[in-house]
């Protein structure tokens, strides 16, 4: 990382990052806010278009009910309140992908406001306030990179022009770049379980603006920020604070003054140039939006979307730990996404074994699919197939290895458990009279070994069961065996 602005750690030690993010999120709705348009992804340029998301002049909007849903939902999981009269605003501004000369915000009624994430951070829990939630429309895309040789022209791609957002923007709460990326890592997380959006960052279905100014530790007054601009991956989130906060405690305990700017993030230095102050900012000039009535929510459509909504990441991580008595750390992995959950939790009814469970789907399921690089909703082994195999075991017909090598069937061809267990022959002996055959014809063979373990040397006891497994091709039942040749020897 850049050595030129380099403060060392024990001035950075004396000061203290404050940190507020503004996050928009895309919703995963089918169609625009304000049109039936498409949303998807990919199509080619200029076809998912209308009147409407054109901004041609006259074109009316008509609010899409499934994103204001999507935005309550958003709202409730972040424990906001939901206000029951909101208002869309037009901000104004010039820019080429922005037809209408405006978009279309929310201002000073917002769908959500004064709601919190718990995040945790070095074992310490600790709460972010969420300002607000509100809801606007996208602006289409500016290529720049022209498709001639030269870069001479810029095009314009309207498809995104209308998808619908949400713009959540935290208190100014956040104390370092670790809790950022924890706070990122979390509200991805509670966005991707309610289904609001995808968060898919490499589409751009999450973008984010980090606020972040340095005070001297014990000092009220907040310093002046600076904003750094859609950064498109958490980690970069982290690298552009650190190198922020370094940055800022070099300016300020130099004696300089930090400038109200945005700035950019570089990847390829790990640095932040600055882009323009805020003196030049834009005045938006906002007003309530005339071509759309107040947004009203009732009380039956709040419930009813209550309803609708799953479990959170948070609520199922600690029902984990207390129902089936789960490690943090491994309800953590398993509560990873909600796919991951939701198949845990398959596994985990069929099997009958909640810990057996998770032991299988964070060992051997994702590994396997992680050696093919799969996600989980690819698994071509079935939670309930899977669940039926830890079953087995638990009931004692296979044991732990032949588990092992009846999973690795599964793998391959997907078959449940006790189709392959019985057409390859599989099935675990523990019925006595049969062990008992084997037992006595392995005795009856080592004599040398009878001798010694009567002897005395009773080690050679694991010389017998190994015979017995072999003689099995391990498909005895150990603690069996073990019974029976202590019987038998004995
Ligand atoms: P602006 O008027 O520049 O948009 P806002 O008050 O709307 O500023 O805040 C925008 C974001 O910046 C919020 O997430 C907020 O928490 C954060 N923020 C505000 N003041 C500071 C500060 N002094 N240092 C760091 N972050 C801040
Ligand atoms: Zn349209
Ligand atoms: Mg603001």
């Amino acid at each position: 990382m850049s050595s030129a602005i380099a403060a060392p750690p024990d001035l950075i030690a004396k000061y203290e990052p404050v940190i507020g993010l503004e996050v928009h999120v895309q919703l995963a709705t089918n169609t625009k806010i304000f049109c039936g348009c498409a949303t998807s992804f990919g199509a080619p340029p200029n076809t998912n278009v209308c009147p409407v998301c054109l901004g041609l002049p006259g074109a009316l909007p008509v609010l899409n009910r499934r994103a204001v849903e999507m935005a309550i939902k958003a709202g409730l999981a972040l424990n906001c309140t939901v206000n029951r009269r909101s208002q869309f605003a037009r901000k104004n501004y010039f820019y080429p992908d922005l037809p209408k000369g405006y978009q279309i915000s929310q201002y000073d009624l917002p769908v959500a406001e004064h709601g919190w994430v718990e995040v945790e951070v070095g074992g310490v829990k600790k709460r972010i306030g969420i300002t607000r939630v509100h809801m606007e429309d996208d602006a289409g895309k500016s290529i720049h990179d022209g498709f001639r040789d030269s870069d001479k022209y810029t095009y314009v791609d309207l498809n995104r022009s209308g998808t619908p957002l949400i713009e959540i923007v935290t208190e100014p709460d956040i104390r370092s770049s670790d809790e950022a990326y924890a706070f990122l890592t979390e509200l991805k997380q509670i966005l991707q379980y309610q289904e609001c959006s995808t968060c898919d960052m490499e589409k751009g279905h999450l973008r984010c603006d980090a606020n972040v100014s340095v005070r001297l530790k014990g000092a009220e007054k907040f310093g002046t920020k600076a904003e750094v601009k859609n950064v498109n991956s958490f980690r970069f989130v982290k690298l552009a604070l650190d190198y922020e906060i370094e940055r800022q405690v070099a300016v300020v305990d130099g004696g300089g003054r930090i400038l109200q700017e945005t700035r950019l993030f570089n990847p390829d230095t790990g640095e932040t140039v600055g882009m323009r102050s805020k003196e030049s900012a834009h005045d938006y000039r906002y007003f309530p939006e005339p071509d759309l009535v107040p947004l009203r929510i009732s009380e039956e459509w709040m419930d009813e979307i209550r309803q609708d909504m799953p479990e959170l990441p948070q609520a199922r991580r600690a029902r984990y730990m207390a129902d089936f008595g789960l490690r943090e750390y491994d309800a953590g992995v398993l509560t990873a996404t909600r796919a991951t959950s939701d198949f845990f939790e398959a596994v985990s009814k069929a099997a009958g074994d909640p810990r057996a469970a998770a032991n299988w789907v964070m060992g051997d399921l994702m590994g396997a699919l992680k050696a093919e690089n799969k996600e989980i909703a690819e698994s071509p082994v079935s939670a309930q197939n899977l669940g039926e195999l830890i079953a087995l075991i638990g009931k004692g017909e296979i044991s732990g290895k032949l588990a092992k090598e009846i999973f690795a069937k599964m793998l391959s061809t997907g078959e449940a458990p006790r189709a392959i267990m019985e057409r390859e022959g599989l099935k675990q002996i523990s019925d006595s009279g049969a062990l008992e055959k084997i037992v006595d014809q392995v005795i009856a063979s080592n004599p040398k070994q009878l001798e010694q373990y009567r002897g005395g040397k009773t080690t050679v006891l694991a010389f017998f069961v190994g015979q017995v497994m072999k003689a099995t091709r391990g498909q005895a039942n150990p603690a069996a065996v073990n019974e029976l040749l202590k019987a038998k020897l004995g």
